[in-house]
């Protein structure tokens, strides 16, 4: 199976543990980024022009659907080192970035497993901010902030009871 189904089985399960069925279609077009997004100094994407660009390319307005885009570039946001993702809730797009969720970042072996996992973690957050919610104390709920990739790895795929009290309120 191809890294992109499995990512999408598991951001499908996420909802479904809450009691939710969301429908996800695949784009698997790679766009070629803006270099007007790029900041040679820091030599990283600046994540709000990402997300207006990629809102723009697409653009799709259609209340009952999210744009998220999964791109292999570090980005960073105002006062943040680097983002692992961001949400415009008003634009409902947001854009995982997996350069930092790659093991091989951090000198580590290559773990398709661990990559798939934090990648898909990170959809199933930016989501829930699309949602409307903020992050949570729960250091094991998908809401909870990631300052480095040890807390991706401590929180789990899923939204706690409050959480998913949120998101069943929003879409159920
Ligand atoms: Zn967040
Ligand atoms: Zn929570």
């Amino acid at each position: 199976m191809d890294f992109i189904d499995v990512v999408k089985e598991n951001v499908m399960d996420s909802f479904q543990r809450v009691g939710v069925n969301i429908e996800i279609d695949v784009w698997t077009s790679i766009e070629l980024l803006p270099m007007n997004c790029f900041d040679w100094s820091r030599r990283q994407y600046f994540s709000p022009c990402i997300i207006n660009w990629l809102y723009s390319r697409l653009a799709i307005n259609l209340p009952e659907y999210f744009i998220v885009g999964i791109g292999y570039i570090d980005a960073y946001d105002t006062g943040l080192n680097f983002v692992f993702g961001e949400a415009f809730p008003r634009l409902r797009t947001c854009v995982v970035y997996t350069k930092r969720l790659n093991p091989s970042f951090y000198g580590e072996k290559t773990d398709y497993n661990l990559y798939v996992e934090r990648i898909s973690k990170e959809i199933v957050h930016e989501l829930g901010h699309l949602l409307g919610l903020g992050h949570c104390n729960n250091p094991r709920c998908v809401m909870s902030f990631s300052n480095s990739i040890y807390d991706v790895d401590a929180k789990s795929r899923f939204y706690c009871s409050n959480c998913a009290y949120s998101i069943k309120r929003k879409l159920v």
